[in-house]
């Protein structure tokens, strides 16, 4: 699982959603949008807006997915919610994996129920190059015991392990730099798949920051 705001999704993330696949070899994965982000700001666009962006973004490539759980869901939006219903069709034996980037990882302590996220899946953390720093007590009690060294040692267990990944494209991307050039009139080009980029356009998402 990759869940995100996803507003939009650009190409650091479905970079990283490739070569996570490659990296784990992994059957799929899945790419969720948070209906309501518990731990931010309400998005700029709707979900369901969000979820036609991250379609299109994704298109036909092997082994994403656009998974629409989260919108069908009343209030916030939790992983651990998600992690159970994907635990549930999946059964106890497969392995879990949720990825995040690294700043988004940097808040795990304070998100809900952090200890059942491991109970539910792995944690796999992908560096990104624009967000790097130490990080808070209260994370490192958590991870405790759970870092492993390399996939094989992760992938041996259904749930429970930490890995810290650095992907081959560490992109410097961010959805916010994204909004920032759609508000001022700039070019998203290179920074979002072409589809999501005419999308926005032809619809004036983002236009008024
Ligand atoms: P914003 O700038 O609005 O905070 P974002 O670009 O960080 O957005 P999110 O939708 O919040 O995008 O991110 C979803 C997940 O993807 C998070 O775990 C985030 O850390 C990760 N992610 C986002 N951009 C990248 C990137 N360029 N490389 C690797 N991971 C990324």
């Amino acid at each position: 699982m990759l869940g995100g705001t996803f507003d939009p999704v650009h190409l650091g993330h479905l970079r990283s959603a490739v070569e996570l696949h490659e990296a784990l070899s992994l059957d799929r994965v899945h790419m969720v949008p948070a209906a309501m982000p518990p731990l931010r700001g309400e998005p700029r666009i709707s979900p369901a807006e969000r979820l036609t962006l991250l379609r299109l973004g994704i298109g036909d490539t092997p082994g994403l997915l656009a998974d629409p759980r989260e919108l069908e869901r009343e209030g916030p939006s939790y992983s651990a919610d998600t992690l159970a219903s994907l635990r549930e069709q999946y059964g106890r034996e497969a392995r879990l994996v949720m990825a995040l980037g690294h700043d988004a990882f940097l808040r795990l302590a304070d998100w809900h129920e952090p200890e059942r996220l491991f109970a539910l899946a792995h944690v796999v953390v992908i560096d990104r190059p624009d967000h790097e720093s130490a990080l808070p007590p209260a994370l490192r009690e958590l991870l405790a015991g759970r870092e492993v060294g390399g996939v094989e040692t992760l992938m041996a267990r259904p749930a429970g392990g930490l890995l810290r990944l650095r992907l081959p494209s560490r992109m410097a991307i961010s959805a916010t730099e994204v909004r920032r050039r759609l508000a001022a009139g700039r070019s998203v080009r290179y920074l979002l798949p072409e589809a999501v980029e005419a999308h926005i356009l032809s619809r004036g998402l983002y236009r008024h920051g």
